[in-house]
C-alpha cells in the first residue's frame, strides 16, 4: 500500500490534478474550468517532504485558474510492462 509521496516517487508514480469546480453557481450555468496539471514529483517532495500522505495532496492545492478548492487528484503508476522489462534487463546485465 503506497501512502506517502516518498513511496510513490520510489515506484515511479505520477500525480495529476484536475479542477473539480462545479459548472453551476446556484441555478446559473457557468463555464466549467478545465484546468489540469501533472505535478512535479521532485518539487512536491522538496516542498512537502517524503512523508506527506498522498490523501492530503488535494487539500493543499487550489486551482490557479478559478481559485476553487475542489481538486481531483489522480495517481498514475508506471505501466506494468515497462517495470517488467526493467526487471528483465537487470537480471540479464552482464557481470
Ligand atoms: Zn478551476
Amino acid at each position: 500500500m503506497v501512502e506517502s509521496l516518498g513511496e510513490a516517487h520510489d515506484l515511479g508514480w505520477e500525480i495529476f490534478v484536475k479542477c473539480a469546480a462545479p459548472n453551476r453557481e446556484g441555478l446559473k450555468l457557468v463555464r466549467q474550468c478545465l484546468w489540469s496539471y501533472r505535478l512535479d514529483m521532485h518539487t512536491m517532495i522538496a516542498t512537502r517532504g517524503r512523508n506527506m500522505p498522498l490523501v492530503k495532496i488535494g487539500e493543499r492545492i487550489k486551482c490557479p485558474r478559478c481559485g476553487s478548492m475542489r481538486i481531483e487528484v489522480m495517481f498514475s503508476p508506471p505501466p506494468e510492462k515497462s517495470r517488467n522489462s526493467q526487471l528483465i534487463r537487470a537480471v540479464q546485465r552482464p557481470r
